[in-house]
């Protein structure tokens, strides 16, 4: 047979002991939002009359996965770093005493690359007698955390955690969008459609599936898994560098612990453009990956600053 599903394995296995889970179902999705809906639907499964947590800053695919599943939710408020407000959540899962937690908790949103405390979310969840189902988003972070001295862990063995996805096109860079997501066998168990079509029971969202994704995910674990470690340590560097950088020129710039995403105020038009930057609510940010150099950098900042002198300067007269 012609088919890519042993490498799939690999891939899937390989990043279920990244994160300690030892009895893993998993499988290579079209990228993080395919692993968020998936999670977000096993959730639903196992807790068919649960309320949706997460918070405001989280990635649009679990908003998008209650709309999809009509499944009711909490929109939690988020302190200034974009970590989720513990206090909001714990009155929240109180007042819905009697209604199971479905939660998503985020390793690195996407605006500000925060970190949801994981044992703080894990007491109110192990504290609401009604159950809990844990789904952890680490699109991006799910790449660099397990490789960062200190950082705080994803940790199955640890952490009640259900389901995680993770994204291949982000810290990996796969030219195809791909992702993993993991699951508990447990859970999957119970979920999914016998169809006598494929012999099988269909459990994933999506029918056909790119196996060349699954080759190339598997391909750049092979290649690279001996230098994540310095890769992430080289995007974590640059970060801290790019963040001096703009402190240095007058520009406040915040960078959380763990994190490769630098947060600012959202420069001109002409900027945003010029370097393709994503903005929200009035801020910008640069999530310094593999390819940005201390030298890119400071052609990016001399930038910022320049066009922001002739704007002031034209202005002016
Ligand atoms: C990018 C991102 C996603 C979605 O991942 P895709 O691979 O783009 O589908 C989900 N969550 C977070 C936190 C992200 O940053």
């Amino acid at each position: 047979y012609l088919h890519s599903k042993n490498f799939e394995r690999e891939a899937v296995e390989w990043f279920a002991s990244l994160y300690q889970l030892e009895s893993c179902w998993g499988y290579v999705t079209s990228g993080g939002t395919e692993g968020n809906l998936y999670g977000i639907f096993l959730g639903r499964e196992t807790c068919p009359d649960g309320v949706l947590y997460f918070s405001e800053d989280t990635h649009y695919s679990i908003a998008k996965a209650a709309y999809m599943m009509k499944i009711p939710y909490v929109i939690v408020p988020c302190s200034d770093n974009g970590e989720i407000d513990y206090q909001f959540l714990e009155d929240s899962l109180n007042e819905n005493a009697d209604k199971p937690a479905i939660m998503n908790l985020n390793m690195g949103t996407t605006m500000k690359g925060a970190i949801d405390n994981i044992d703080r979310v894990s007491a109110l969840l192990k504290a609401h007698t009604a159950g809990f189902y844990l789904h952890c988003d680490a699109a991006l972070s799910g790449m660099l955390l397990p490789f960062i001295p200190d950082a705080p862990s994803i940790d199955f063995q640890q952490y009640p955690i259900n389901s995680l996805a993770v994204s291949g096109n982000k810290f990996i860079g796969s030219p195809i969008p791909n992702g993993v997501v993991l699951a508990r066998p447990d859970i999957v168990d119970k979920v999914g459609i016998q169809v006598d079509y494929i012999g099988c029971k269909d459990s994933t969202i999506l029918g056909v599936r790119s196996g060349l994704a699954a080759l190339c995910l598997w391909y750049a674990i092979q290649t690279r898994k001996n230098q994540f470690p310095a890769e992430a340590k080289q995007c974590m560097d640059n970060a801290k560098y790019l963040q001096q950088s703009l402190e240095e020129s007058g520009i406040p710039a915040q960078l959380n612990d763990y994190s490769n995403t630098v947060v600012f105020p959202k420069p001109v038009q002409a900027v945003c453009r010029r370097w393709q930057l994503a903005t929200n609510a009035g801020m910008a940010h640069i999530v310094v990956m593999q390819h940005l150099t201390p030298n890119k950098i400071d052609r990016i900042v001399s930038d910022m600053i320049n066009t922001q002198q002739q704007q002031d300067s034209s202005w002016l007269t």
